[in-house]
């Protein structure tokens, strides 16, 4: 069996054991269920709302339920990457210098940083999963562009 390793050596199993386990889902469906599944083996809560978002606070990933698929895949993937990133930063710091902590006022320039790393990690589980491509390259700069704007 091939192992799910990158350069940086993650590994999904490792993250995310129960996560990849089968499902009799097909295609799309499948890779969302196994996207809610990962967010969930990290504590949160995931369901459908109006917009998508991960609140560390509240332990809730949220996503946009009106969405295409591929968005739903492509937003799943990004706000799970806030997930991973955020758990990293809390054993890195110990949980000190976190977005969304009450003594900690983000920069702007650490709440872009905090978004291009969500990508990374869902463009890691887009090369893994096999939905990486165009439309997610696509998706991932219409997003980042919406912040950069917002934030400069
Ligand atoms: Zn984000």
């Amino acid at each position: 069996m091939q192992r799910k390793t990158d350069s940086k050596g993650l590994m999904l199993e490792t993250l995310f054991p129960k996560a990849l386990c089968g499902t009799n889902l097909r295609g799309t469906d499948r890779i969302i269920s196994q996207l809610i599944e990962m967010g969930r083996s990290l504590g949160y809560v995931v369901r459908p709302g109006v917009r998508n978002c991960c609140s560390y606070g509240l332990k809730e990933i949220t996503y946009n339920g009106k969405q295409k698929p591929l968005r739903k895949i492509f937003s799943l993937a990004h706000e799970i990457g806030h997930a991973v990133t955020h758990s990293e930063c809390e054993s890195t710091w110990g949980g000190k210098a976190i977005y969304g902590h009450s003594d900690y006022v983000p920069t702007r320039w650490y709440i872009l940083e905090s978004e291009l790393k969500a990508w990374e990690f869902a463009e890691y589980l887009g090369r893994k999963m096999g939905f990486l491509g165009p439309k997610m390259m696509k998706y991932k700069h219409a997003c980042l562009r919406t912040y950069y704007r917002f934030l400069t």
